[in-house]
């Protein structure tokens, strides 16, 4: 179902108005963790500023450490929704498990599987019932091949919007937290017709290469980024090493202006 040749033209996932996978430049942003409302109001309203179309925030979070800040849970979704209510912006948050799925149908626009989950058959089976767009991020370890797999079988249960995100792999260079697979992005458009999109923070773990890799992005013809953004990154709970500050995401974006259709 996501093969290009049974489908050539591209699909173009619509939420709310905004349309992923056509002729604009989609900027998802927003915290790695979603913390206080006064953080995730205060990021939200920046954001919007500058030109993001969508607001991210974990509230359910999949950490390395069982020790390390889980994420808000249900109340970090409430505290999306609030934001949203004030600026109006769609959300996209990840979920875990298969017992999270109504809790999401009602209170997200996007479901987000993280790269962890994307080989969790069981999981994607189940978000192939739903309608509603998911957006499936590439396993860290996981081949072209596999990840269109992954998508396949959200698309076989009857959900078709999936949108696509590369946010790095791993390799044997340990000094950026991953290494950002541009090449993927035409693969992908060549095999498929869905829409994908580049997370720049988590391919490198480091603020300052933000912005060249988002760049690179649009060279390569991805149709969006999902960037993280703090108001203090300093204090972060999660991923603040890579995350930028209002007015850093602002200049990334007059700067992406310059190449790209942002609306
Ligand atoms: C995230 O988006 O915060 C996240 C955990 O991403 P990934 O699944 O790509 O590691
Ligand atoms: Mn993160």
């Amino acid at each position: 179902k996501a093969n290009r040749k049974s489908h050539p033209e591209n699909t173009i996932i619509d939420i709310n108005g905004i349309k992923i996978g056509g002729e604009d430049f989609v900027i998802m942003a927003g915290p790695c963790s979603v913390e206080t409302p006064e953080q995730i109001t205060e990021v939200a309203r920046a954001i919007k500023k500058s030109g993001a179309q969508i607001l991210r925030g974990g509230a359910f979070k999949p950490r390395t450490s069982p020790y390390s800040f889980q994420g808000l849970e249900a109340q970090g979704l409430d505290l999306l929704n609030i934001a949203k209510k004030e600026t109006g912006l769609p959300i996209v948050s990840e979920l875990m498990a298969i017992d999270q799925i109504p809790l999401f149908l009602d209170k997200v626009d996007i479901i987000q599987v993280g790269a962890r989950n994307m080989q969790n058959f069981a999981l994607l089976k189940e978000l192939g019932k739903i309608d509603k767009p998911i957006l499936l991020k590439r396993g860290m370890s996981a081949t072209i091949e596999e990840f269109i797999m992954s998508a396949e079988y959200i698309m076989a249960g009857g959900n078709n919007k999936v949108i696509l995100c590369e946010r790095g792999i791993r390799t044997f260079e340990t000094y950026t937290r991953n290494t950002l697979d541009l090449s993927v992005v035409p693969a992908i458009k060549e095999l498929t017709h869905l829409p994908i999109i580049i997370d720049p923070s988590h391919a490198t773990g480091k603020w300052w290469m933000v912005e060249s890799l988002s760049k690179a992005a649009v060279a390569v013809g991805a149709d969006g980024l999902m960037v993280e953004v703090h108001n203090c990154p300093e204090k972060a709970l999660s991923d603040g090493p890579q995350s930028l500050k209002p007015e850093k995401f602002d200049k990334l974006v007059k700067e992406l202006r310059k190449f790209t259709n942002i609306v």
